[in-house]
């Protein structure tokens, strides 16, 4: 199996760069943000708790959303592999998703890891804003979740270099250039 974390800060182009990957690869695409977002959008219990802590910029806790990842997985027993978008992000995601897919002998075969500075990112954030509308995408909400990322998802990164499993990918510039900087990464592991 191919089961691919996309990492990098919120308005990286993570959500592009999966699209593509998907199309390419035809990988099963699970992203706990449109997760809770579609829980949101349905007023579910789930939906109900996560809301206020989504709008204020904060992570929802970790056993909701490893709750989510393990329902997903089990629920596409023939996938041919998995693009992991917005989770994990903290360090104890990434370690109960490496024994999740020990459950179905396999693991993480690499991190991708989109870096763009910090200007791009909010200015990508408050185009977003006026295109998607996401009620996330507010000035103080998106200093709220970049504080986030800081503190409790860049570790994240550490664990997968850890394994030796981190690619890193400069995220400036066209998004068809990017995405050929991802495939050039993914090359060894894809051949
Ligand atoms: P995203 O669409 O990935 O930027 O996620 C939007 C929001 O959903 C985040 O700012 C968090 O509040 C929440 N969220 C998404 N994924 C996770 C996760 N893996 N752990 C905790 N919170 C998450």
């Amino acid at each position: 199996m191919l089961n691919i974390v996309l990492f990098g800060p919120p308005g990286a182009g993570k959500g592009t760069q999966s699209e593509k990957l998907l199309s390419v690869f035809g990988l099963v695409h699970l992203s706990t943000g449109n997760l809770l977002r579609a829980e949101m959008a349905n007023q579910t219990e789930l939906g109900l708790q996560a809301k206020s802590l989504i709008e204020a910029g904060k992570l929802v806790p970790d056993e909701v959303v490893i709750g989510m990842i393990a329902k997903q997985i089990s629920s596409h027993p023939d996938a041919k592999g998995f693009i992991f978008d917005g989770f994990p992000r903290t360090v104890a995601q990434a370690q109960a998703l490496d024994t999740m897919l020990a459950e179905y002998h396999t693991g993480i075969s690499c991190m991708l890891s989109i870096a763009v500075g910090e200007d791009e990112l909010i200015s990508r954030l408050l185009k977003r804003a006026e295109l998607e509308g996401r009620a996330d995408d507010t000035p103080a909400t998106i200093q709220a979740r970049l504080k986030e990322y800081n503190d409790k998802t860049l570790p994240v990164a550490d664990y997968y270099a850890g394994q030796n499993k981190l690619l890193a990918i400069n995220g400036v510039g066209a998004v068809e250039d990017i995405f050929k900087r991802i495939q050039d990464a993914l090359a060894p592991l894809t051949a």
